[in-house]
């Protein structure tokens, strides 16, 4: 069995060589605040980016506060969202999130993953989502991709999230957190997809204990 020092080098490895191939890559989601960051990260659930930032385009023009969110109706809200799919748990979601800002944060943001995870509709992964990118504040963000390639990739054993990020954060130096997340949703975007990952063309294949999966 791998050690975890073992581990730690083969996962700085990872990262070393993943890093500089996906530098043109940017958080793709669009928002100005951290309040539009978090209703994108909450339409974002099993939806791409670029239909998020499409369907936000108007939404951030429609609805600019959580007193705006919560002022409509529930049909009107879905109807507004629901090119993302999964459109009534996105706006209960939204609502809930929105009704908690303003009774608990005076309609602000918060920055703790503390008092995020407080708000109704909010996980692990939106708040990880929103504190690394608009308050700078390091974590590992478990998506579908960050969760398979996790796995593929031998760095953990676990299939719950919340134990993945903390086997992830255990494995590398803090400041390596957010971006090691980007990396693997990249890679697990464009090679290691999930239905037939590219094994020929993987730049880690040395590395992966998953190398001849089909
Ligand atoms: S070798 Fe294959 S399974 Fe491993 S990371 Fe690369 S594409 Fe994915």
């Amino acid at each position: 069995m791998e050690s975890l020092k073992k581990k730690k080098e083969r996962t700085i490895q990872i990262f070393e060589i993943l890093d500089p191939l996906y530098t043109h890559e940017k958080t793709a989601l669009k928002y100005r605040t951290p309040f539009q960051l978090l209703i994108s990260t909450i339409l974002s659930a099993q939806c791409t980016d670029r239909q998020v930032n499409q369907v936000t385009k108007t939404l951030f023009k429609k609805y600019r506060t959580p007193q705006d969110y919560l002022a409509v109706p529930i049909s009107e809200l879905e109807q507004d969202i629901r090119p993302t799919g999964f459109y009534k748990n996105k706006t209960k979601s939204i609502k809930g999130c929105s009704q908690g800002l303003i009774d608990l944060h005076g309609g602000k943001v918060p920055s703790t993953m503390e008092e995020l995870l407080k708000l109704p509709g909010v996980g692990r992964k939106t708040a990880n989502c929103v504190l690394g990118a608009a308050f700078g504040v390091p974590g590992v963000v478990v998506d579908t991709h960050v969760k398979r390639l996790a796995g593929r990739l031998g760095l953990t054993e676990n299939k719950n999230p919340d134990k993945i990020e903390k086997d992830i954060e255990n494995l590398l130096p803090k400041e390596k957190w957010r971006r090691f997340s980007d990396i693997l949703i990249y890679h697990g975007r464009d090679i290691c997809k999930a239905r037939k990952p590219d094994h020929a063309r993987c730049p880690v294949f040395k590395l992966c204990p998953s190398n001849s999966i089909s």
